[in-house]
């Protein structure tokens, strides 16, 4: 397969496309504009996205740590900006971040599947 034409890993990432070609997405529409749902295999190099049951629990951890970095950094930008005090600087940024949640599991999700597919990648067969 040609990768001279393909984009960067990191505005594949961003793009939510397959690790693989990253000609397809992985999602049917941009995470970033709803909550799609998955394709269960690229549509243009068919590799198998979730590769098996509970697959996705690394992702899990991954979204656990963006969000926990994410509240602690809106959490310090809080506490900049109006000098409340720890409760109630922790408290306003996770209500900040809770709308933000939905679309930083799905994109744990592309991360997992480029770290999981770095680490073991299913070639091409
Ligand atoms: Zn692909």
């Amino acid at each position: 397969m040609d990768t001279a034409t393909n984009p960067s890993m990191l505005r594949s990432i961003l793009e939510q496309r397959c690790p693989r070609c990253r000609l397809a997405g992985i999602f049917r529409a941009s995470i970033f504009r709803g909550f799609p749902k998955m394709h269960q295999r690229c549509p243009v190099c068919d590799l198998k996205f979730e590769r098996e049951p509970g697959y996705f629990l690394g992702a899990m951890y991954i979204s656990y740590l963006l969000g926990v970095a994410l509240i602690a950094i809106m959490a310090v930008l809080l506490w900049a900006i109006t000098g409340w005090g720890l409760i109630k600087v922790t408290v306003c940024a996770i209500v900040l971040f809770l709308p933000l949640a939905p679309t930083l599991t799905l994109f744990a999700r592309v991360l997992w599947i480029y770290l999981d597919q770095s680490v073991d990648p299913e070639r091409l067969r």
